[in-house]
C-alpha cells in the first residue's frame, strides 16, 4: 500500500482542485489518500467522489491550527465525519479568525507602503480558506520577492512586517472536535516546530492526555534523523504513526505527493484505526 494522509487543495493553500489532486494521486499510485486542508472541510465531498471513481481509498481529513502554550501547532484530523456539528462550528470560528488576521496582515503591509495585498490574497484564495501562502503568492506576483519561500523570510515570519500573531483554537478543544466527529487526531510534521526535547515531551504529554492518537512519523520534509526522532516519540508516548507528504503543489520538490517511505519498524499504523 502507498498511503498519503496529509495533502492540500484549492479549498485552502494547495494549487490543485480536489479532483486534480485525486487524479495526481492516481498517477502516483497512492492507495489511501487524505485531503487535509487548513481549517476547512470544503474540499472533501468533491475529493471523495473523485477518489471513488479512481479506485483510491479516501480518508476525510482536516489540518487544524492550534495555539498551545503560546506556540503554533498543526493537528491533522483523519477519518472524520464531515457532517459533525461541533467540528463544523469550530471550523467556522477558525475561518473568522483567519479572515480577521488576513485583514490585519493587509493593514500591516500597507504601513510599509505595500498596498492592496489583502484584496489580492483574497482573490487568489477564491472560495478557499485564506492563508499566509496566498499573501506570499500576492507579494511574488507584485514583484516584492522572487518566490514564496523568500516572502516568508522577509515579510511573513514572526518579527517581519506582515506577521500577525494569532490565537488559534485550544489543543484539547480541537482534539475534542476531531474525536467527537469519530476521527483520530495526529500531530502534523513534528520536526517543524523546532521544540527543545523538554518542550516536545510536554507537548506530547498534553496531546496524549487530551485524547490524541497519532503522530506523523514520515512526512514531506522529514530527513532520516527527523524520522528516527518521531519514531522514538511514537513509541515512548504510545502513539500511532502516520505518513503524509503535506503536498501543496506539483511545483514544490520537498513535498511531493505519494512518494514517501514506509513507516519504520515497530510503529503501529494509524490507518488500522479506520473502519
Ligand atoms: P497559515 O496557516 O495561514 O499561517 O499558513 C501556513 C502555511 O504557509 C503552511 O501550511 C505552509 O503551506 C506555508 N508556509 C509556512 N512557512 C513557509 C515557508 N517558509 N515557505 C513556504 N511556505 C511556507
Ligand atoms: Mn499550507
Ligand atoms: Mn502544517
Ligand atoms: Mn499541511
Amino acid at each position: 500500500m502507498n498511503p498519503d494522509l496529509h495533502t492540500h487543495s484549492t479549498a485552502s493553500d494547495g494549487t490543485l482542485s480536489p479532483t486534480a489532486l485525486v487524479e495526481l494521486a492516481r498517477q502516483k499510485s497512492v492507495t489511501h489518500l487524505a485531503l487535509s486542508d487548513h481549517d476547512t472541510i470544503a474540499g472533501l465531498t468533491e475529493a471523495a467522489i473523485a477518489a471513488q471513481q479512481a479506485g483510491i481509498t479516501f480518508i476525510p481529513g482536516v489540518e487544524i491550527s492550534v495555539t498551545w502554550q503560546k506556540k503554533l501547532f498543526h493537528i491533522v484530523g483523519l477519518n472524520i465525519n464531515q457532517t459533525n456539528n461541533e467540528l463544523n462550528e469550530g471550523l467556522i470560528t477558525l475561518q473568522s479568525i483567519r479572515l480577521k488576521r488576513a485583514q490585519l496582515m493587509g493593514e500591516r503591509l500597507a504601513k510599509r507602503k505595500i498596498t492592496g495585498m489583502f484584496e489580492l490574497a483574497q482573490q487568489l484564495a477564491g472560495e478557499g480558506m485564506i492563508t499566509r501562502t496566498h499573501f506570499a503568492r500576492a507579494l511574488v506576483e507584485k514583484g516584492y520577492a522572487p518566490d514564496v519561500g523568500a516572502v516568508f523570510g522577509s515579510y511573513l515570519k514572526p518579527g517581519k512586517p506582515g506577521y500577525v500573531s494569532t490565537e488559534w483554537a485550544a489543543l484539547d478543544e480541537v482534539i475534542g472536535w476531531i474525536n467527537g466527529a469519530g476521527g483520530v487526531a495526529v500531530i502534523a510534521h513534528p520536526g517543524r516546530y523546532r521544540l527543545s526535547g523538554s518542550w516536545m515531551r510536554r507537548f506530547l504529554t498534553a496531546f496524549k492526555e487530551a485524547g490524541g492518537s497519532g503522530i506523523e512519523v514520515v512526512y514531506g520534509q522529514a530527513n532520516p534523523l527527523d524520522i528516527t526522532n518521531s519514531r522514538r516519540q511514537a513509541l515512548a508516548f504510545d502513539l500511532r504513526g502516520s505518513i503524509g507528504s503535506d503536498f501543496h503543489t506539483p511545483e514544490n520538490r520537498w513535498s511531493r505527493l505519494g512518494c514517501l517511505p514506509a513507516l519504520p519498524e515497530g510503529v503501529q499504523p494509524i490507518w488500522e484505526l479506520f473502519q
